[in-house]
């Protein structure tokens, strides 16, 4: 057992907020970073802005996926299927606001601008714009889409989630139907993980970017 500081204690007793365009993207991009945050004692709400199909199912593997990590899950369109871009931009921007206003967050999660996916970049400058009700920690994690971008994703700080990282994988396998039944494997993103934990000399971790952090 290490005997360092857990800097996610930082959060403990407090509400972090991660928002992801679609099912999957938060699991994919910082599953094990939640599932530390939910351990380390903070309330974790997954806020999932849309479902592009399959209703049913995706809004279950979701609850299910935000169970094994430990956190809430908030289903904001959950009664019909559309993409972030059906939503107006002033829609958008509400959703997040009134998230924002309802859970007062010590930290958001947001996409990251190293996205080509119109929906990302979307829910990106949504969470950017909420920055104006008032101060919160912000970070961006990493891509979710299977396309490589040119566009650079820089993170600054690492996640070592080697603790959780069983937790993230059994989650992004609930997401059943956007890789088993269709016969995508998972593993690839285990591999990921390890790569990102060796930059840092851990097994597995995740980075971010940071927009803005508070050291107290
Ligand atoms: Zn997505």
């Amino acid at each position: 057992m290490s005997s360092r500081a857990d800097v996610l204690s930082k959060y403990a007793g407090e509400t972090v907020l991660a928002v992801g365009a679609h099912p999957d993207d938060l699991e994919l991009a910082v599953g094990g970073t939640l599932a530390r945050l939910s351990r380390s004692g903070a309330r974790v709400v997954m806020a999932v802005l849309s479902i592009p199909n399959n209703l049913q199912v995706r809004r279950a593997e979701a609850r299910k996926a935000a169970e094994t990590l430990g956190c809430e899950v908030r289903l904001l369109t959950a009664g019909r299927c559309c993409r972030v871009e059906d939503l107006k931009n002033h829609e958008l921007v509400g959703m997040i606001d009134g998230l924002v206003k309802e859970l007062r967050p010590a930290a958001m999660f947001s996409h990251c601008l190293a996205n080509l996916h119109l929906d990302h970049k979307l829910a990106y400058d949504a969470c950017m714009a909420s920055q104006r009700l008032g101060y919160f920690d912000l970070f961006c994690y990493s891509p979710t889409s299977c396309h490589q971008v040119h566009i650079p994703f820089q993170p600054q700080i690492y996640i070592d989630i080697s603790t959780t990282i069983e937790a993230k994988m059994k989650a992004i396998r609930h997401h059943a139907s956007q890789f088993e039944k269709r016969g995508l494997k998972t593993d690839h993103y285990r591999a990921a993980s390890g790569q990102v934990g060796g930059i840092v000399g851990v097994d597995y971790a995740e980075g971010l970017e940071v927009v803005r952090m508070r050291l107290n």
